[in-house]
């Protein structure tokens, strides 16, 4: 398998102005010839399918909800970056470039960092000129704050909505489009294969989840912009319906899957409350701008809080990290909080737990301007744990949040399939091995609104306008084995439910692959999860039938993909025999317990590519290489 990164020449601060000028383009009234199909409506596949539509191309859309509105993206809190400067407090293009790419732990590829960066200023404009309501100072100014592995304010937010005013200004965007009829829209339609003739992606097969009935569809490129599979754990602060399916069948057709094992694991989770909990909660990372996170000094101390004098708590990220405090970046601020409950000083049920407390900002600020800040934050909190965070310090847990690793793209968003495009969450890059908070908004409509648009246009005009037929005999093949797959779940009539395999497998990958992992680990997860899969295609009940809305049945085929990319995942993480962001090996630390690389033999990217059934996936590497930001220990002290 080639992997070209197709990175343009030239110094980096203008790649992608001279990328711009050397890509092909599409005649204007050749555009309407070419079919695009996108599967997600998330940020990244709004912004992406309203913005090809905008240039002249057919759009079809696809999405499992039943409104575009309802994407996961709608989850999002906290904000979305931008090196605008408007604080003047130091930021730059450079800046936002630098800190993501140490932020990554220098295992994201330099060129689409700085791009990113570059890109996040035209994002905001673009958002402010669709009515997106952003937080304004008292004169009219957009307001920032911090997150965590920045030292400048240049999170942008509206309340603690923010995925949800920008959701809203995409699917405006999208609408207006579905009403000039450059969209169709295909809500409730779940892509379950990818269809590659003559060696390029051109089309998909997917199920119409009220009737069942399952149908190509076929286009002259397919953009996945389908999110992550962070609910691969089970407990995740990820929606519900997050899944890998369309990722994992396009790997299953060739596309190289990148850096599986970088998991994002969010320090700032309401605690697990019991054995059936099924979702977790994340407070928003913005909280940290104001909240003072500690632990009592003393293992075992079950005194409530406020009877804890000041020189009886440990303000443990203040402590070990005085540059950055409160706002280390996500990785280490969730191991810091393991260490201190695996040391016996965690705090509530189970002593999984640390305080995020607000008495000094209110004591500084006042009850009003931190209701002003994070008031939606606060009531969810209060309503789902029924404490009041005015008064009792919040009590909080790191959870599964975000994956890093994705399906592998070049610099133009390309995977190893040609004409398949993948944005956002479900591609693998710009974040390295840890992802900066408020970066993922930014990164899903750079790639949606700006960089796509670009570079499939690029792709386009290399290739005639043929259509392909849906009564193409791929087509045909493909759409008979997804009927077979669907028949096979149902006919097992076995005794478990699809969510008790979903919830062993979260589990054990938890337990063996999460915050922190080692060898031994490892092996046994990769030899325990053929086994949970043998018993799954052995004995899980799917009730009812295929010719009709069926959530077990959905479910059934996303667990059995996290069934074998779980595996996947677990074989990254041993054959990445070092530490880096969110992937921490215990073998592999300095002796203040940091996560220690291995630049010598593991700055690279790895591709790892199907290799059949029962085969071990075969391991591809793009090397990294570091031009601008030079290698370094990451350092928050
Ligand atoms: C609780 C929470 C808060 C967050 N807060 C922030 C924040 O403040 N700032 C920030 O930068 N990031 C934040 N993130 C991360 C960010 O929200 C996500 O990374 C981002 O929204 C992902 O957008 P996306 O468009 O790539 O995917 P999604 O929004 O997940 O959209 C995926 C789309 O793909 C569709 N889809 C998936 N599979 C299929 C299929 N097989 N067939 C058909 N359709 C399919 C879905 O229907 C959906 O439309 C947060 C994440 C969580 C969980």
């Amino acid at each position: 398998m080639e992997l070209n990164s197709r990175v343009p020449s030239g110094p980096i601060e203008r790649k992608w102005d001279k990328h711009r000028f050397e890509m092909k383009l599409v005649n204007p009234a050749n555009k309407r010839k070419y079919t695009v199909i996108v599967v997600g409506s998330g940020l990244a596949g709004a912004s992406a399918a309203a913005s090809m539509s905008e240039l002249g191309y057919n759009v079809k859309c696809f999405c499992f909800q039943d409104s575009p509105r309802r994407a996961h993206s709608i989850a999002a809190q906290g904000g979305i970056n931008a090196a605008k400067n408007y604080r003047n407090d130091g930021d730059s293009i450079y800046r936002l470039f630098y800190d993501t790419v140490k932020g990554g732990d220098f295992r994201a590829r330099e060129a689409n960092v700085y791009r990113l960066a570059q890109i996040s200023v035209e994002i905001i404009d673009q958002c402010v000129a669709q009515g997106v309501p952003f937080a304004r100072e008292y004169s009219g100014l957009l307001a920032n704050r911090s997150f965590g592995g920045a030292q400048v304010s240049r999170t942008f937010y509206a309340r603690g909505q923010t995925g949800q005013q920008l959701l809203l200004g995409a699917y405006q965007a999208l609408e207006k489009e579905v009403a000039s009829g450059g969209v169709t829209m295909y809500p409730r339609t779940e892509m379950l294969d990818l269809i590659v003739i003559d060696g390029r992606a051109r089309g998909i097969v997917v199920r119409d989840m009220i009737t069942g009935v399952i149908r190509s569809h076929v286009g002259d490129a397919v953009v996945l912009g389908t999110g992550g599979y962070g609910n691969l754990f089970y407990l995740s602060t990820n929606a519900k319906g997050s899944n890998a399916t369309a990722i994992w069948r396009a790997y299953k057709r060739g596309a190289a899957f990148a850096n599986p094992c970088y998991t994002q694991i969010h320090p700032t989770c309401i605690p697990v409350s019991g054995e059936y909990q099924s979702k977790l909660t994340l407070m928003s990372e913005s909280l940290r701008n104001d909240g003072r996170v500690w632990v009592p000094r003393k293992p075992g101390d079950t005194r409530p809080p406020g009877q804890i004098p000041e020189a009886e708590r440990d303000y443990y990220l203040e402590r070990r990290y005085p540059s950055f405090g409160n706002l280390a970046p996500r990785d280490i601020a969730s191991r810091a909080a393991k260490t201190v409950c695996d040391e016996g000083r965690g705090v509530g049920p189970g002593g999984l737990g640390v305080y995020l407390d607000f008495a000094d900002a209110i004591a500084r600020l006042g009850t009003q301007t931190i209701r002003e800040r994070y008031g939606n934050l606060f009531e969810m909190y209060q309503r789902i744990t029924d404490e009041d965070p005015y008064r009792v310090p919040m009590r909080i847990y790191p959870a599964v949040h975000y994956t890093m690793g994705g399906l592998w793209v070049d610099y133009n968003l390309m995977s190893t399939i040609p004409g398949l495009h993948v944005i956002g969450e479900a591609n693998f890059s710009d974040h390295g091995a840890n992802r900066l908070g408020a970066s993922a908004l930014m990164q899903g409509l750079a790639d949606g609104y700006f960089v796509l648009p670009g570079t499939i246009s690029n792709y386009l005009a290399g290739h005639k306008p043929d259509q392909v037929d849906a009564s193409h005999p791929e087509c045909r093949r493909i759409e008979e084995e997804v009927s077979a797959r669907t028949g096979r779940f149902l006919a097992i009539k076995g005794t478990r439910t699809v969510d008790s395999f979903h919830r062993e497998l979260g589990r054990l990958l938890w337990d063996k692959c999460g915050m922190t992992r080692n060898a031994a680990g490892l092996r046994e997860a990769i030899a325990e999860i053929p086994r949970i899969r043998e018993d799954f295609w052995r004995d899980v009940n799917v009730p009812g039938s295929d010719a009709e809305l069926n959530q077990a049945l959905e479910k059934a085929g996303r667990v059995a993909d996290f069934l074998e990319l779980g595996e996947l995942m677990c074989i990254d993480a041993l054959h990445r025999e070092e530490s880096c962001g969110g992937h921490f090996r215990e073998e592999y630390q300095t002796e203040d317990g940091e996560a220690k690389r291995d630049d010598e033999h593991f700055a690279y990217v790895a591709a790892w590519q199907y290799a059949g059934p029962d085969q071990p996936p075969r391991l591809n590497q793009e090397p990294l290489s570091f031009e601008y930001v030079h290698l370094a220990q990451r350092s928050y002290k």
